[in-house]
């Protein structure tokens, strides 16, 4: 016999509840009865959340190897059998957690007019680290959000992943379908891209220099050039997906500049491309052997741009 119990992990704030566990079955035979144990998970937005009277809220999000190119999916039920789906990029630098947090923002943003006084919402996510955030405090603008949507009550509810729920399921996908649409360098528009180009260059004949590199090369001085690269520097301060600017090095925070210039752990390297002092911008900016020598150059030391 299967007996669900109450969750044990439930805190309430306001009108908004967080369960970070679900519901325990206690079998009487063994809890291991993996197939019993996944069908009852597969009930719980229904048995807890009744689809009559509950908005049900499915996100998820998604980065490959857990750090670029995230994507947020959220499907969403509603009472009277409306379904909505959306696949949303998170950003080519983008943890996992990211992309999970953005997925519950845009979630709120999408049922914000559909809610009302009279109907309760719940969001139903695998994003255990999310949800604890919110219970500690650690993300103020996202609890005021979800405190400032208009419902008989709200919820989020922790749930495992794969586990056999649809919604989940399909928001999962449309993560993934999320992660694969244009990342960050489209999201500078093709023109604006353009005009931050042709700003970059000083010369007709320069600007000659940068399209005779082949496309890799390209990525990398653009990278270079606009610091919008996978330096701790920008991933830091900007993306905000590691804890430090600095360069492993420990000397200084790791950018362009310290990268080419400075950087003490790539000093012989250094020395055996460019002989003779060179400035940054000959280095950036220069004819298209200079700029080979720095995507060469960068290539060589190991460091992603
Ligand atoms: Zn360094």
């Amino acid at each position: 016999m299967v007996i669900l119990t109450a969750s044990p992990c439930a805190e309430k704030t306001g009108n908004v509840t967080i369960h970070t566990s679900v519901p325990q079955i206690t079998a009487k035979n063994e809890q291991s009865d993996l197939v019993k144990k996944t069908f009852t998970i597969s009930m719980i937005p229904e048995e807890q959340y009744p689809s009559t009277s509950w908005i049900r809220v499915y996100t998820d999000g998604s980065a490959k190897n857990a750090t670029t190119e995230g994507g947020a999916g959220i499907y969403i039920e509603y009472p009277n059998g409306e379904k909505q789906s959306e696949a949303i990029p998170t950003g080519l630098h983008c943890s996992n957690y990211k992309a999970e947090e953005e997925a519950i923002t845009h979630a709120v943003c999408s049922i914000r007019d559909k809610a009302n006084k009279t109907i309760s919402v719940v969001f139903l996510t695998d994003a255990l680290s999310v949800l604890q955030a919110i219970n500690n405090g650690k993300l103020p603008e996202l609890e005021q959000d979800l405190h400032n949507i208009e419902s008989l009550q709200t919820a989020l509810q922790w749930i495992p992943s794969h586990c056999g729920i649809k919604g989940n399921e399909n928001a999962d996908l449309l993560a993934k379908e999320g992660a694969k649409q244009q990342q960050y360098e489209n999201q500078v528009g093709f023109s604006e891209m353009k005009t931050i180009i042709t700003s970059l260059h000083r010369t007709p004949q320069q600007q000659d220099s940068y399209h005779q590199l082949a496309r890799p090369e390209q990525t990398t001085i653009f990278r270079l050039r606009t610091g919008q690269n996978r330096l701790n520097q920008h991933l830091h301060r900007v993306m905000k997906v590691i804890p430090s600017p600095m360069c492993p090095c420990g000397e200084a925070e790791q950018n362009t500049e310290h990268l080419l210039q400075h950087c003490r752990i790539h000093q012989a390297l250094r020395n055996n491309t460019w002989p003779t002092p060179t400035t940054l911008q000959e280095k950036l900016y220069g004819p298209v052997e200079a700029l080979q020598k720095t995507t060469r150059f960068v290539e060589e030391t190991g460091t992603q741009v």
